[in-house]
């Protein structure tokens, strides 16, 4: 029988419980052996790695977060930790990995699989590994979901976590709108999103806000005085709050970062009754949505699927994700560049590019 494992890495997000249990039981319908690889990348090299078995995954699909750890690992960052990685896959017959993580993860997870057959090599000359082990195990395959809140990656419509964290946010702006509301009070909301405005972007579209500052498309150069007035017009047509949401990589032209309490400042210095609320790791967890629920069982399920296909073209890592409701999968490093290369445009504010690229 097929052996397989998945791992989480870096940040967690809600919906990697039903992603492993999808994972975890469609394998064992189809007849493999199933692993977990403890706290991300730290359990392959130190061979943290167990079976699962049909219950080990049981009422693990209404959970937030991950049953079998992540983390970030150091020691996977250098050739000599990979080495042990390797070691340690093989030592437990495992040729199938399934990373679940950002795109941190995922390009160390096709470092993995590019450096497989020299590091083999490597153990057989070193005398740890036998020969065989060379024909044996020819390559690793590799099929990635992307893990994370922000909803940052390229190659899927929505990450897992971020329909989560979207409806925590909604949550929280809904209460605090009601206080603001009887106070006519301003709120100033920052969201977490690293230099990705979704989660500002669609909490604000779904709330009603009357301004949202993202990364991707910096306001013009006196915007203060455009919100102030933009703010008043709600007023003045009989609006009794005000929302603000401010995403936190949000950066003017210039690329200056624009802060939520630079924006609260603004409000209160034109005579607003302004309060600020930073709603940090809230964002981050609690039971996983429908939605997320959902793509992450079709993705695991997926991931199954692609390491049982003897199709020529999935033999390269896959990443999987959603074109709609649809479960798509593409090249895993074309997915991480791209997504880098949005970053760097930022940087380089060439925020154009960006929004063309955001939209692939
Ligand atoms: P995310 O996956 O959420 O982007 P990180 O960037 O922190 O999170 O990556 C998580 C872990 O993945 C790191 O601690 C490290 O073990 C591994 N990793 C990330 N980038 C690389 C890389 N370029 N080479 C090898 N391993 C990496």
């Amino acid at each position: 029988p097929k052996r397989m494992a998945v791992l989480t890495s870096g940040g967690d997000s809600s919906g990697m419980n039903p992603a492993i249990r999808a994972f975890a039981r469609m394998a064992m319908i189809k007849g493999a052996q199933v692993f977990a690889i403890r706290e991300g990348y730290n359990g392959l090299v130190n061979d943290s790695i167990v079976p699962l078995h049909w219950g080990s995954v049981g009422g693990i699909i209404s959970r937030g977060g991950t049953i079998i750890g992540t983390a970030r690992c150091a020691d996977f960052r250098k050739r000599d930790g990979r080495k042990r990685a390797v070691y340690n896959l093989i030592k437990n017959k495992i040729d199938n990995l399934l990373v679940i993580g950002g795109d941190g993860s995922l390009t160390g997870a096709n470092l993995l699989r590019s450096e497989w057959c020299g590091l083999i090599k490597d153990l057989v000359d070193d005398g740890t590994l036998d020969k065989e082990c060379i024909e044996k195990y020819p390559t690793l395959s590799i099929a990635g979901l992307v893990g994370s809140i922000d909803n940052d990656m390229c190659g899927t419509d929505l990450t897992i976590g971020a329909d989560t964290a979207t409806q925590r946010i909604l949550e929280a702006i809904d209460s605090i709108l009601s206080t603001a509301v009887s106070h006519q009070r301003s709120f100033v909301l920052e969201v977490m999103g690293r230099n990705c405005g979704w989660l500002a972007l669609v909490s604000g579209l779904a709330t009603g806000a009357d301004y949202i500052f993202v990364p991707e498309c910096p306001p013009e150069d006196g915007w203060e005085q455009n919100m102030i007035e933009g703010l008043e017009r709600g007023r003045v047509s009989g609006r009794r709050c005000s929302l603000v949401i401010v995403s936190e990589g949000a950066i003017d032209k210039k690329g200056n970062p624009i802060t939520s309490s630079y924006v609260r400042q603004t409000l209160e210095n034109a005579g607003h009754d302004a309060r600020i609320t930073i709603l940090g790791h809230v964002q981050r967890g609690g039971t996983p949505t429908f939605l997320d629920r959902y793509i992450a069982t079709r993705m695991g399920v997926d991931a199954v699927e692609y390491f049982y296909s003897t199709d020529e073209k999935d033999k390269e890592p896959a990443l999987i994700g959603m074109d709609g409701m649809k479960v798509t999968r593409s090249p895993l490093m074309d997915c991480v560049k791209t997504t880098q290369s949005i970053s760097t445009l930022i940087q380089e504010k060439k925020f154009n590019q960006v929004v063309d690229l955001r939209g692939s």
